[in-house]
């Protein structure tokens, strides 16, 4: 039998104290997260009403991925628009019906808020509801906000799901509970968990978001929601709104943290450790030899973690647990205690954990600490790197399917590849 979770266990890091802060941040929009998403929901179109700023950014962030009609696009407010004297309403049907007419593919389009519609007070909720109207049910129009202002990097999946839940299916389970897998994975990701879920005995689940708009899954009493993102607060409160219940998990990231995932997962669903236990076992064995390659060059190097996508406290936890490094500073732009608690009860006691940003205090910190390898947005990794530090982008590690025991592997061999670059080159 494998080892029991230690769900809200008094251990690790759950009383320790955060070093709140507010000031200057180096973090992406929530814009960001359309990246992946248009990958995942291959119906949905993503229209950011938006500056040229924002559309530079879905470009360049984008741009080597885009191969034939992209499906995304921003809506440019101009001059006019800004200083009102325009209705931007008005316009923006015109650019949803020259966009519809011209892709009939379409079947759920988001209309995207971002600082300038934001700051003109443009109201999307109003326009999606509208337009909406006009469409269904051939194409259902939907907002939600990935202003900078509002949200960080990762919030924009939040944001995003959290608008599709008010139009999911009611389900009509009564007594069996049925399993919903939150958070954007990848295709490989999410086909290896079908696996083993069905594998372990798992009768019904589903995941969202689902590949396709046409087929969203049912959500009611009887739903239990695993979530597979550390960044989905405002999506399991709308789920939970509408009767389903959290199962409390750690992430699925690495061996242990794959295996205690599954676990939770079973146990919600009536099944025996054992019975898990013996349908993992074998990508569990997988996975811990794939990792005992990498512990050799980790085991013992310090790591410090900038506030980014909000998965720093479950990778630190399988960075320190599974690969021996040693946690220098973990921060992140929001700890949620809750969907937290087993990642923190799993962390080394006395782990300097912080919440929010000043990245000048931080970056004072980062220097004095002297870690081994730092983990952070794109800004601040060039920077770093000319002052001799081994830097790792935090936005890889969103775009890069690392969820689940096939990919524990891949994972650590993010965190070796920098080091062993580093080390060639002093060579
Ligand atoms: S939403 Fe705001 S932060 Fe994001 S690209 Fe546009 S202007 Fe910049």
């Amino acid at each position: 039998m494998t080892a029991v979770i230690p769900i809200h266990a008094d251990a690790g890091c759950t009383d320790s104290p955060v070093l709140m802060e507010r000031g200057q941040r180096e973090v992406f929009c929530g814009l960001t997260g359309i990246i992946w998403l248009h990958r995942k929901m291959q119906d949905a179109f993503f229209l950011v009403v938006g500056s040229r700023t924002c559309a530079h950014l879905i470009q360049s962030a984008a741009g080597v991925m885009i191969f034939a009609e992209p499906r995304f696009a921003t809506a440019i407010l101009d001059e006019r628009d800004l200083a009102g004297l325009a209705d931007a309403q008005d316009e923006l049907d015109r650019v949803v019906k020259r966009l519809l007419e011209r892709r009939p593919d379409i079947r759920l389009l988001f209309l995207v808020g971002s600082c300038p519609s934001e700051v003109i007070k443009l109201d999307l909720s109003r326009a999606a509801a509208r337009l909406s109207q006009e469409f269904m049910p051939q194409v259902r129009v939907l907002n939600y906000s990935g202003s900078g202002i509002e949200t960080t990097f990762t919030q924009g999946e939040d944001a995003c799901l959290a608008a599709l839940v008010p139009v999911l299916p009611i389900s009509t389970q009564q007594h069996e509970p049925e399993l919903l897998i939150v958070g954007a994975l990848a295709d490989v990701v999410e086909d290896q968990f079908s696996r083993l879920f069905t594998a372990m005995g798992v009768k019904r689940f589903a995941f969202f978001p689902s590949r396709s708009s046409t087929a969203l899954p049912a959500v009611g009493p009887q739903t239990r929601v695993l979530l597979a993102q550390p960044f989905l607060g405002d999506t399991a409160k709308a789920l939970e709104s509408r009767g389903a219940t959290r199962v409390p998990a750690p992430f699925p990231l690495g061996a242990e943290g794959s295996a205690a995932w599954m676990q939770a997962a079973g146990s919600a669903m009536g099944l025996s450790a054992d019975a898990v236990e013996q349908a993992i076992a074998p990508a569990r064995q997988r996975a811990e030899t794939a990792l005992a390659a990498h512990r050799a060059s980790l085991a013992g190097k310090s790591i410090f973690f900038f506030p980014d996508s909000q998965l720093e406290v479950p990778l630190a936890r399988f960075l320190a647990r599974e690969l021996g490094m040693r946690l220098t500073e973990v921060g992140s732009p929001y700890l949620h205690r809750q969907h937290l608690a087993e990642e923190l009860a799993w962390l080394p006691t006395g782990t300097q954990l912080s919440e929010g940003q000043d990245v000048e205090k931080q970056l004072d910190r980062c220097r004095a600490a002297q870690p081994d390898m730092v983990v952070c947005g794109l800004g601040l990794a060039n920077p770093l790197e000319a002052e001799g530090f081994t830097t790792k982008w935090s936005i890889e590690l969103v775009f890069t399917p690392i969820q689940g025991f096939e990919q524990a592997g891949d994972l650590a061999g993010l965190f070796t590849r920098p080091l062993t670059r580093r080390t060639l080159l002093a060579a």
